[in-house]
């Protein structure tokens, strides 16, 4: 493709396209905003570096056209795990700048697979006292959840299949093509 990505020939097919994640990501800030209104400047969101960085910024400019004001706060966190899997045993490299305590949070996910990241951040936070915890997710596989979690506005629900592209990586790779999709098998086979 003499315009696209130079990832774009690793890729077999696209999941979600970008047109799709722009209109989503809209539609997910009004649905926030509406259940936030009242809740003055007490909202933070809240990422999870480094897969949620792109729907961050996009949700969190959706949300400034005409949401209530918000704080955004970043963690970095590693979930032990053989390659395209994850363990739920959570070693925090970046904790939260500010103190929770009262806050409307609201964590702003990636992707919920087997739901065991989020398990645990969502007990982490609720255990420093925030007034509130929701979850906004872009992307959740239904059939691959170990552990039932609430998520409360969810993006899109996909497949059980390992994605790349908007913020999700592949060995650190992919995740600044603009929509998600599926790698070739070939790229497994030669990495
Ligand atoms: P979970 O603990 O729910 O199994 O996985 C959570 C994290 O694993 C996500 O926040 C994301 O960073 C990563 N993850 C889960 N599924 C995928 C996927 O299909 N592709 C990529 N690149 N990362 C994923």
């Amino acid at each position: 493709m003499a315009d696209g990505s130079w990832y774009d020939a690793d890729i077999d097919h696209v999941i979600i396209s970008e047109a799709q994640i722009r209109e989503k990501t809209a539609e997910l800030a009004k649905q926030v905003s509406a259940d936030y209104a009242h809740v003055g400047d007490g909202l933070l969101l809240v990422c999870v570096l480094k897969g949620a960085v792109m729907f961050m910024a996009d949700f969190a400019r959706a949300l400034g056209r005409n949401g209530p004001p918000a704080e955004l706060d970043f963690m970095a966190i590693s979930s032990y795990g053989q390659g395209t899997t994850s363990s739920g045993v959570v070693r925090i490299l970046k904790d939260l700048d500010r103190d929770i305590a009262g806050r409307h949070v609201v964590v702003v996910e990636d992707i919920v697979d087997s739901g065991l990241t989020l398990s645990w951040l969502l007990r982490y936070l609720e255990s420093r006292s925030a007034a509130s915890v929701e979850v906004v997710a872009l992307f959740r596989k239904p059939d691959a959840v170990k552990v039932p979690v609430g998520v409360k506005y969810v993006g899109f629900d996909i497949p059980t299949e390992f994605v790349v592209g908007y913020g999700l990586d592949f060995g650190e790779r992919y995740r600044e093509l603009p929509y998600v999709g599926v790698l070739k098998p070939e790229v497994y086979a030669r990495s």
